[in-house]
């Protein structure tokens, strides 16, 4: 079977979150089950050096505003497909966003036209590789089943993965036939959505199935309070949607090998994560505290990752002695809070405002627990490297983290099968709790162990998923 796939991001090449981890491992766990996959991605500077040693397999006059080709090249054990446009991807900075923190004015056009050249692929072929499914994810590819619906009768299938429900790409509908899409699509049971083009709704309306990336988000996403208007609409495709959990890359995340930790272990030499911790306390500036948990958070800081419940909460935590070391970057009064707490609470409270693949690593090896009070969350990704790598999950109970994570209650400890901390509703309060009760947990050290010995056990790789994905695929007749 042969798949594309279309996305904007993908790990290791460029990353703003969860979507280009899935996006780079996925097609290795499917190329493991035979699966052909090539994936496309624009052309960003990223790429450059890949693009430079590609071979180009089309050439196209003109792509809204200046000429374009695609590229095949394969790197880090992905064939990649990649939409060289220098007027619409080659820009320094922020893939979605210009240099004064909005989104490009012209995203409509760049990912719209990424789309409409991924439509083309799927339904031309590129050098006698014909693709049996398209499988778009996100808004940013969200049109492709749009333009596929246009000929419908040369149109392979098409899956959309939703990673996030709260992005969703508009523009104004006189944009429409610049993006050379019929107007009559340009209705409510269309790609409408409040008078503006939507194109997540394209996708979500045109697509053969729609999956998202935890069986509760997928649950949740019907529903007013997660849908952010896309509810209504989801209803009605209740029947082709579905939660296929995201999985982690067991290689690049595996605490017995992770070049970024300060010493290796694993569930059997679990004692050496101490030197892990030791490292993160130097890196933070965080006076050690052997009797209390060592907390970390890595995150973009937005209000969907419920940090600044984290703030409100602070006090608390340093009073029961715990520690807290924050990687993230984002939300600019988010950012001055953690750093004003670093002053408030030196030795306690630690921060680095940025973004920082290398020492994502270091803090999952050497913390003792891992913050998550997400207000929604599609799937997650944090609390997987946590899980593997015995750094006990405190979670809020929403989307792929209820998923994911056995709370730690009377009953789960009496069965041995706790792997970390849930809570609910997602308040202050809830959370404080939920703090309190893993410091409680941390203090009996072999309740502890066996927690971080379980979590290690988790199946957490793809091969399920993958599997599940493939079943998906051949469900559409191809
Ligand atoms: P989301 O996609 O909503 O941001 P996920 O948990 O699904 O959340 O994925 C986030 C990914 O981005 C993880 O791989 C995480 O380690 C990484 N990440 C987030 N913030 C940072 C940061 N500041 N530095 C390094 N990695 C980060």
């Amino acid at each position: 079977m042969k798949v594309l796939f279309a996305a904007s991001e993908c790990a290791p090449f460029v990353k703003t979150g969860g979507l280009a981890d899935v996006i780079g491992a996925v097609p290795k766990a499917l190329s493991a089950l035979g699966v052909d996959v090539r994936v496309m991605l624009p052309g960003y500077p990223e790429m450059a050096a890949i693009m430079k040693g590609g071979k180009t397999v089309r050439k196209i006059k003109n792509l809204h505003g200046g000429s374009a080709r695609l590229v095949a090249k394969k790197a880090e054990g992905l064939n990649l497909l990649l939409l060289d446009a220098p007027h619409l991807f080659d820009r320094a900075g922020n893939i979605y966003l210009g240099p004064d923190g909005k989104d490009w004015k012209d995203n409509h056009l760049r990912f719209g036209g990424f789309s409409q050249i991924a439509a083309e692929v799927a339904r031309d072929g590129i050098k006698g590789w014909q693709p049996d499914i398209v499988h778009a994810h996100d808004w940013q590819a969200s049109l492709i089943p749009a333009y596929l619906k246009t000929k419908p009768n040369s149109a392979p299938p098409c899956v959309l993965t939703i990673h996030n429900i709260a992005f969703q790409g508009l523009c104004e509908p006189s944009a429409l036939p610049k993006l050379g899409l019929p107007k009559k699509l340009f209705a409510p049971d269309g790609l409408e959505y409040w008078g503006k083009v939507n194109f997540l709704k394209a996708g979500i309306v045109y697509s053969d199935r729609i999956t998202t990336v935890s069986p509760t988000y997928a649950n949740e996403l019907s529903l007013p309070e997660f849908g952010m208007g896309m509810d209504g609409i989801l209803q009605t495709r209740r029947d082709v949607l579905s939660g296929i959990l995201n999985g982690i890359d067991l290689d690049v995340w595996n605490p017995e090998t992770d070049p970024d930790l300060a010493a290796n272990y694993s569930a059997r030499t679990l004692s050496k994560k101490k030197k892990n911790r030791a490292a993160v306390e130097k890196r933070f500036g965080l006076k050690h505290n052997p009797d209390a948990p060592l907390f970390c958070v890595v995150s973009r800081l937005t209000e969907q990752k419920g940090l600044d419940l984290l703030l409100d909460v602070l006090p608390g935590l340093v009073d029961r002695g715990a520690r807290l070391a924050l990687l993230g970057s984002g939300d600019k009064s988010l950012e001055a809070g953690f750093i004003a707490a670093t002053r408030g609470y030196t030795g306690s409270v630690g921060a680095v405002i940025g973004y920082d693949e290398s020492l994502s690593h270091l803090l999952q090896g050497g913390s003792d627990a891992i913050l998550i009070p997400s207000r929604f969350e599609p799937c997650g990704l944090t609390q997987l490297y946590g899980l593997r790598y015995g750094t006990i999950p405190l979670v809020s109970r929403t989307g792929g983290l209820a998923d994911t994570v056995i709370d730690a209650n009377e009953a789960a400890l009496a069965d041995n099968c706790a792997t970390g901390v849930q809570f609910s509703p997602i308040h202050a309060a809830g959370l404080y709790h939920a703090i309190a009760r893993t410091c409680d947990l941390y203090a009996q050290p072999k309740v502890w162990a066996g927690m971080q010995r379980r979590a290690m056990r988790q199946q957490i790789g793809w091969d399920r998923s993958a599997q599940t994905y493939l079943d998906l695929y051949k469900s559409l007749g191809t």
